[in-house]
């Protein structure tokens, strides 16, 4: 029997001359939910600032651009890199904590955790761990929720930008209900969210960009939520990202507190909390007046399907979402997803779907550029084009058992529904944010290998 096994083992350190580097495999490059582009014996070649120069067959690319560094990955695949539209840094070390519903499983799992935030060191190497992982999951854009601390999310932009993620993040804000060692006032909310956007909301040329970012309406006055939109608008180009209809128990809470409001989504679409740069995390409990809402005002949402099936919270409306126009990508919702790698969530997605069946293609295509829809930043990432920024993976789908060892011979459908179904972060050999390798399985080896703080 013939295996196609990668033949060449990886070299990816620094490019030994300026100029082009071309990245010589299979590049597999999503363009809708429905088509990607194929090139078998492609290359994505990246010049020295990481911006794209082209895409495509190899020889046809040559023939037009002189490259000056070549990087042989065999028959490996190079795609974009995951977009994780939700996840939370704090709650990492809470991986798989199960049996409950999302308000008990809050008091008993996260606000413990949350609140040992309050230690810088404890936040360091957390916050370090996090960003390495999710580079090593092959993430190359997380939107991320930290804790109520200032000093704690100052030290996690400072991780992100040293190892060299893509993030939009926020620290969260809570006002009522939440214990008492993790409530700051009104105004501190507002004052320290601002002071960190202005420290860090375009850092490194929008690599590093901030959310204003209340937990959910429940943890939140609606004073608040009102000067939460202040501080929003006053900050051109942040994001405001929160959760939103995610348990029943949840819903009818919120119905019951902000009793003047028509719906879940209405609390924040009353107060300004809706439009270009709102994420919304979960967005199971949804009537058709909020459907209408989301997609009329081009807001977006996270969906999270590993975390709806953990905390059995409920089935996405994936359909009718779709059909209705509303933007939405992928988010792992970690801990309450119980995964960081998108592989899982990509497969989560068509399962929790009881009817609809999703296209392997589609469901990478949810991965990677309709989260950068989602997030308005289509313009620069979420797939190959000349002119983007170079977010890429390489992956190796031969790297773990039990995925037959010809499937690179195989079409690319089938390669890519043995991705999405049987892959795993094993898979992913390197991850590159704008040209620059952030993780790689050679540099894993060198290091010693990343471990747990606590
Ligand atoms: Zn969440």
């Amino acid at each position: 029997m013939q295996y196609s096994t990668p033949a060449h083992p990886l070299h990816l350190g620094k490019p030994e001359n300026p100029g082009y580097t071309a990245y010589k495999g299979h590049v597999i490059n999503p363009i809708s939910a429905q088509a990607y582009e194929d090139f078998v014996n492609g290359a994505l070649v990246v010049d020295e600032h990481g911006t794209i120069v082209a895409v495509g067959n190899y020889e046809d690319i040559q023939k037009e651009h002189k490259i000056d560094n070549v990087r042989e990955l065999g028959t490996r695949l190079i795609t974009p890199g995951f977009m994780d539209l939700h996840i939370h840094l704090p709650q990492f070390p809470q991986l798989g904590k199960s049996g409950q519903h999302l308000l008990p499983w809050l008091e008993k799992y996260i606000y413990p955790a949350e609140s040992r935030f309050s230690d810088p060191v404890h936040s360091k190497a957390i916050a370090d761990w996090f960003f390495k992982e999710l580079a090593r999951n092959g993430t190359t854009t997380a939107v991320v929720m930290t804790t109520v601390h200032q000093e704690a999310t100052d030290m996690a932009f400072a991780s992100a930008a040293e190892i060299g993620n893509r993030v939009i993040m926020g620290k969260v804000m809570m006002t009522c209900n939440a214990p008492a060692q993790l409530l700051e006032s009104e105004r501190d909310a507002i004052n320290h969210s601002s002071a960190l956007c202005q420290k860090w909301h375009g850092y490194d040329n929008d690599r590093l960009l901030y959310a204003f970012t209340p937990r959910f309406a429940l943890t939140s006055s609606e004073s608040h939520l009102k000067e939460t939109a202040k501080a929003w608008k006053q900050h051109p180009g942040s994001y405001f990202h929160t959760h939103l209809s995610e348990s029943e128990e949840e819903v009818k809470l919120v119905a019951q507190t902000f009793s003047d409001h028509r719906s879940y989504l209405d609390v924040y679409a009353d107060n300004g909390l809706i439009g270009v740069n709102s994420i919304f995390a979960h967005a199971i409990h949804l009537d058709n007046a909020d459907v209408v809402k989301l997609s009329k005002t081009q807001s977006a949402l996270a969906h999270c399907p590993s975390s709806n099936f953990f905390l059995k919270s409920g089935v996405f409306a994936y359909d009718r979402l779709e059909k209705a126009g509303v933007k939405f990508g992928l988010g792992s919702d970690v801990a309450a997803g119980p995964q960081m790698s998108l592989f899982q969530v990509m497969k989560d997605a068509n399962y929790i779907q009881p009817q609809t069946w999703l296209s392997p293609a589609e469901l990478f295509y949810r991965a990677t550029l309709a989260g950068a829809i989602a997030l308005n930043l289509e313009h620069r990432i979420g797939n190959f084009k000349k002119g983007k920024e170079a977010d890429f993976i390489i992956i190796d789908p031969t790297k773990k058992s039990g995925i037959a060892r010809n499937m690179m011979l195989q079409p690319t459908d089938e390669i890519l529904s043995s991705l999405v179904f049987s892959g795993d972060e094993r898979l992913i050999e390197a991850t590159f944010v704008r040209g620059h390798c952030i993780y790689s399985v050679e540099q894993k080896a060198i290091e010693a290998t990343i471990s747990s703080p606590h």
